[in-house]
């Protein structure tokens, strides 16, 4: 299970169709409890591919948030991207980029009015759905 607030959900669709006609992408920062994963900040970061077909956070920006992270006694739980034209399910290189148990992928979709959001794990090198709630308010 992974939990993020609806305003979080929204800041990352406001980012997701600013970048339009390309990808976005962003890293999801919170902790890890026996009840499952909670995020505390969606830190958004650059698509450094530019494409509508996949993204890419390059290692040294990845390094930075982690280092950020731990200054806040969090961890990153995993990232968040945007599908511009298709629905929320992994592409064939979300499968293969998506190998770490431990994250999760989330994924949303704006092929439609209502942005769509899923989560998924990796398993093996095929994708799970995962439990994502979206909570209200912030806590
Ligand atoms: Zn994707």
């Amino acid at each position: 299970m992974i939990a993020m607030t609806e305003k979080q959900l929204h800041q990352f669709v406001l980012h997701a169709r600013a970048c339009l006609p390309e990808e976005a992408c962003a890293l999801l920062l919170g902790e890890q409890t026996e009840e499952g994963k909670f995020v505390w900040e969606v830190f958004l970061t650059e698509n450094a591919d530019h494409t509508n077909e996949h993204f890419t956070i390059p290692p040294q920006v990845q390094l930075k948030v982690i280092k950020y992270a731990r200054t806040k006694g969090w961890s990153v739980l995993g990232n968040i991207h945007s599908h511009p034209e298709t629905p929320a399910r992994p592409s064939e290189e979300d499968k293969r980029l998506a190998v770490d148990r431990r994250m999760s992928y989330l994924i949303v979709s704006l092929a439609d009015k209502t942005p769509v959001c899923k989560a998924f794990r990796a398993a093996e090198y095929n994708s799970e759905q995962e439990e994502l709630r979206i909570v209200k308010e912030d806590t």
